[in-house]
Parts: C-alpha cells; sequence; structure tokens
C-alpha cells in the first residue's frame, strides 16, 4: 500500500509541477534525443493521426519546443472544423516554450495574453511598491490604484506577518479507534514523536523547517496537518516531499497502519475551509492605514462615518448573513487573482488566499478611518512555480522580489505577501468608498427633500461615475 503512494506522490510531485532545478535537465533530455526530429511536418500529423506519436511526447520526439506547439496546433485544428479559428487567433508566437515543458504546462498550444497593469505606489512599511496586476477586468487597476493615491497622501500602510507556514495533512487509517486515538499520543506525547518526525522532514529540503504537527481523529482515521516554513518558496512541493519522509518512518513504527493519502483535505489546499481561517495557511498577515478625514472627503468622495457603516453593515454583517468563512470583504479576491497571475502564483489557490475580514472605524479623533485588513492564509512563493517564467519574474523584478532573498531565506515571499495584503487594504478602500460615496448621495437626497430635476440629473451623473467601481465586485 505504502509503495503504491509513495508511487502516486512521485507521480504528483512530478506531473504537476517539478521543481525549478528540474527545468533545464528536463528540457535539455528533449533536444538530445529527438528520434522523430528529422521527419517533414506532414509526416509528423498523419503520425499523430495514426496514433504513432502522441501530443504529450511531441517535445521529446522532435526535440525542438516551439516546432511541438506549432505541430499540436495544426493537429488539433485539423479535427474540427470549429478548431481552425483558435489555430488562427491563439497566440503561440514569441514564447520560450522550453522554460515550461516539463514543469509548467502539458499538450501546450500557446499561451494566453493577459493585460497587466500596475497600481501605486502602494507605500507599505516604509517603501514604495508599484504593484503588477494581471486582469482583464476593467477598472480594477484605477481603482485600486486610487486606493493606493489615498493610502500614500495619509503616509502609508503597516503590515506584520503574524505566521509562516505551509500546510500539507495527509490521511492514515488505523485498525481502529484506540490505534487512531495510539497515533496521536504518539505525535504529542512529550513532542518526542513530532521531534523525530521534524528530523525526518527536515532531511528533504535546506528551507523546510517543520513548526508543528496539529492532530485530528474522525473515527479511526488520523489526520495529521504538517506545518512548515518554507524559504522563499509557496512550498507545496517542498512540504510534501518532507510529509512523504515522515509517513515512511510512521508506516515502519506502526506496521497496521494504511496510508489513505499525503492529502487528506485538512491542509487545505484551494478548498474553503474553517482551519484556514482559523489556524492560517502560509503566510498570516495584518495591514492597516488611518486615512485622515480630508483625504476620505477629497480623494474618496466620501466620509469615514458612511465608510464605517457600509462596512459593518455588507462586509460583517452581510457575510454573516450569508453564512460565510473569511468573506469578510468587499472583492479581496479581484486584487488577489491580478497579482498572483502577474506575478507567477498558483492562481487556484487564490480560493483561500483572499480570505480577508476587513475591518473600519473611526480613528481617536472620531473623523479619520482606522482600516485594517486581516488575511490568515496567503499562499505565495519567489521561486519555484511559474514564478522563473519570464514575464511572471519580470513583474516579481517591479517589486524588487525575485528569487532567493539574500537576507534570510523566505524574506521575499513574506514580503509579497505584506504587498498582496497592501494591494488588498488599497482596493478594498476604493470600492468600499464607491459604495459609502453612492449611498451617501442617495441618502441625502431622500432624507433631505424630494430633489428637483436637475438636481437628479446631477446625483444620477455622480452615481453613474462611480459605477466603474461597483463593477469589481464579484
Ligand atoms: P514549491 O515547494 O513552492 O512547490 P518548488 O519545489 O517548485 O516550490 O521550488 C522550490 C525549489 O527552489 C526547491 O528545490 C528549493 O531547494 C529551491 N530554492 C532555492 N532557493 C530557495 C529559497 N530561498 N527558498 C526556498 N526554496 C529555494
Amino acid at each position: 500500500m505504502l509503495s503504491t503512494v509513495r508511487l502516486a506522490v512521485a507521480n504528483t510531485l512530478s506531473a504537476v509541477r517539478c521543481s525549478q532545478a528540474l527545468a533545464p535537465t528536463v528540457a535539455r533530455s528533449y533536444s538530445n534525443s529527438a528520434p522523430f526530429g528529422s521527419l517533414a511536418d506532414e509526416e509528423v500529423l498523419q503520425k499523430l493521426t495514426t496514433g504513432e506519436l502522441q501530443h504529450h511526447n511531441l517535445e521529446r520526439d522532435l526535440g525542438n519546443a516551439l516546432r511541438a506547439v506549432k505541430l499540436r496546433r495544426k493537429h488539433v485544428a485539423s479535427m474540427l472544423e470549429s478548431n481552425q479559428k483558435m489555430s488562427r487567433e491563439l497566440d503561440h508566437e514569441g514564447f520560450d516554450y522550453e522554460q515550461v515543458i516539463g514543469v509548467n504546462c502539458e499538450n501546450v498550444i500557446g499561451y494566453m495574453p493577459i493585460p497587466v497593469g500596475v497600481a501605486g505606489p502602494l507605500v507599505l512599511d516604509g517603501r514604495q511598491y508599484m504593484v503588477p496586476m494581471a486582469t482583464t477586468e476593467g477598472c480594477l487597476v484605477a481603482s485600486t490604484n486610487r486606493g493606493c493615491r489615498a493610502i500614500a497622501l495619509s503616509g502609508g500602510a503597516h503590515s506584520a506577518v503574524l505566521r509562516d507556514g505551509m500546510t500539507r495533512a495527509p490521511v492514515v487509517r488505523m485498525p481502529d479507534v484506540i490505534g487512531a486515538a495510539a497515533l496521536k499520543d504518539w505525535v504529542e506525547a512529550d513532542m518526542s514523536g513530532e521531534r523525530k518526525l521534524a528530523s525526518l522532514f527536515e532531511s528533504t529540503s535546506r528551507f523546510a523547517k517543520l513548526k508543528g504537527i496539529k492532530v485530528n481523529v474522525a473515527g479511526r482515521n488520523v489526520f495529521l496537518r504538517f506545518e512548515g516554513a518554507t524559504g522563499d518558496a509557496m512550498g507545496m512541493n517542498m512540504i510534501s516531499k518532507g510529509v512523504t519522509k515522515a509517513l515512511d518512518f510512521l508506516q515502519d513504527t506502526f506496521p497496521k497502519m494504511d496510508v489513505v493519502s499525503i492529502s487528506g483535505n485538512f491542509c487545505t489546499d484551494k478548498k474553503p475551509s474553517a482551519v484556514n481561517w482559523i489556524d492560517g495557511r502560509g503566510k498570516s498577515v495584518v495591514c492597516e492605514t488611518i486615512i485622515q478625514e480630508d483625504i476620505v472627503n477629497k480623494v474618496l468622495k466620501t466620509t469615514s462615518a458612511s465608510l464605517v457603516d457600509v462596512n459593518n453593515v455588507k462586509n460583517l454583517v452581510g457575510s454573516m448573513v450569508a453564512g460565510s468563512i473569511g468573506g469578510f470583504n468587499a472583492h479581496a479576491a479581484n486584487i488577489v487573482a491580478a497579482v498572483y497571475i502577474a506575478t507567477g502564483q498558483d492562481p487556484a489557490q487564490v480560493v483561500e488566499s483572499a480570505t480577508c475580514a476587513t475591518l473600519m472605524e473611526t480613528g481617536e479623533n472620531g473623523k479619520d478611518l482606522h482600516m485594517s485588513v486581516t488575511m490568515p492564509s496567503i499562499e505565495v512563493g519567489t521561486v519555484g512555480g511559474g514564478t522563473h517564467l519570464k514575464s511572471q519574474g519580470a513583474a516579481l523584478d517591479l517589486l524588487g522580489l525575485r528569487g532567493s532573498a539574500s537576507s534570510a531565506p523566505g524574506d521575499h515571499a513574506r514580503a509579497l505577501a505584506r504587498v498582496v495584503a497592501g494591494s488588498v487594504l488599497a482596493g478594498e478602500l476604493s470600492l468600499m468608498s464607491a459604495l459609502a460615496a453612492g449611498h451617501l448621495v442617495r441618502s441625502h437626497m431622500l432624507l433631505n427633500r424630494k430633489p428637483t430635476l436637475h438636481e437628479e440629473q446631477k446625483t444620477e451623473k455622480i452615481i453613474e461615475n462611480e459605477k466603474p467601481e461597483k463593477r469589481e465586485e464579484a
């Protein structure tokens, strides 16, 4: 059983995402073999049709990544009349496919160009960041930019990383509930079990540092949530390797233990969960700013009191009514997704990375706006994954956060997590202001008096001007 699991883990690790270090080796080995490299295009297409050649092996068989992409597109286009439009319009020229093969994507037929805008400067922790955002949602960058401006004019934002640890939770099955309890005890008693597992876990990478194991039992199933620091990598591959090694040892110690899955969903990766919201996953970050009243009025066109009111009713009460987990915000996912796509993060992790509580209150003078975002599960890296790709790497360069930090492992990834939180702060501020401004205008009109026709038109114009902001909301 264990060997099957090991194989599955190995396959998952290599198929889903090989390490950055592996990429050049894989690409080189393709150019070296190329058993069908001398065939003419027509012959290759013919062999694809007969099944003698397969799509997923084309790079290896032809020894030329760009040629493989072109012929795969041609073959796909020939399969259906409707595919021909794709072959004309899906971009594929001018991209270095060698960097992708064996690392980021399979069966490649092109690439998806997404516009990249920039918001900033985001003044955060005494530094200025120009934030890259890849999006097709009009107004998102403009709105985040407006939030950045209000923050900068107010002296900037401040952030803190409360916790830093990627998690992976395998599920193992014991013969009975007593065995499950015994395993929990072994891991937790005097921390000696955990210490043993930590040394094995950490032997798999110089960056992996085990921070703890949270054990939950359900019947005879035991869920072991390993949490570890992973340097500047987002860390899923790294943690999975460490966990596999620890599981080998556990299997020897508990021969009747059955490893059901390397991931038992108590991790929790790419799914909504209370455990991430409460315990955090990746980087847990808080970020705040105090916006002076005149800036709330002039730049954001509203008042602090109105913002606090709308925030309470919408982001807190509204999300409570909806039974939300971590959705106590207006549109954090918009900003997280745009920054993730631009900087080569895993976009599927927006599910938990965008959980966020946006809080607003009036400052000590009763007039300024004191605002914060609390984001417990920002999963980012500046090495590994998509971060090594040329454009994504350039976006990280824009932030000054590409690759390994020379100061201490993890400094770049933590700084990127702070930038994500700071950008969300700006995006939340701007959209909430648009909503509050609309609310303010409407309530004045309703409460003060019945407007004249001229005033009605003026009001509509103001609301119309704010509409793009509203459109950002998911
Ligand atoms: P992930 O664990 O996020 O999936 P990868 O395994 O794809 O990431 O990439 C991490 C790789 O980068 C590992 O092989 C690791 O040894 C290497 N690496 C180089 N510098 C660093 C660093 N500063 N922090 C973390 N990993 C690093």
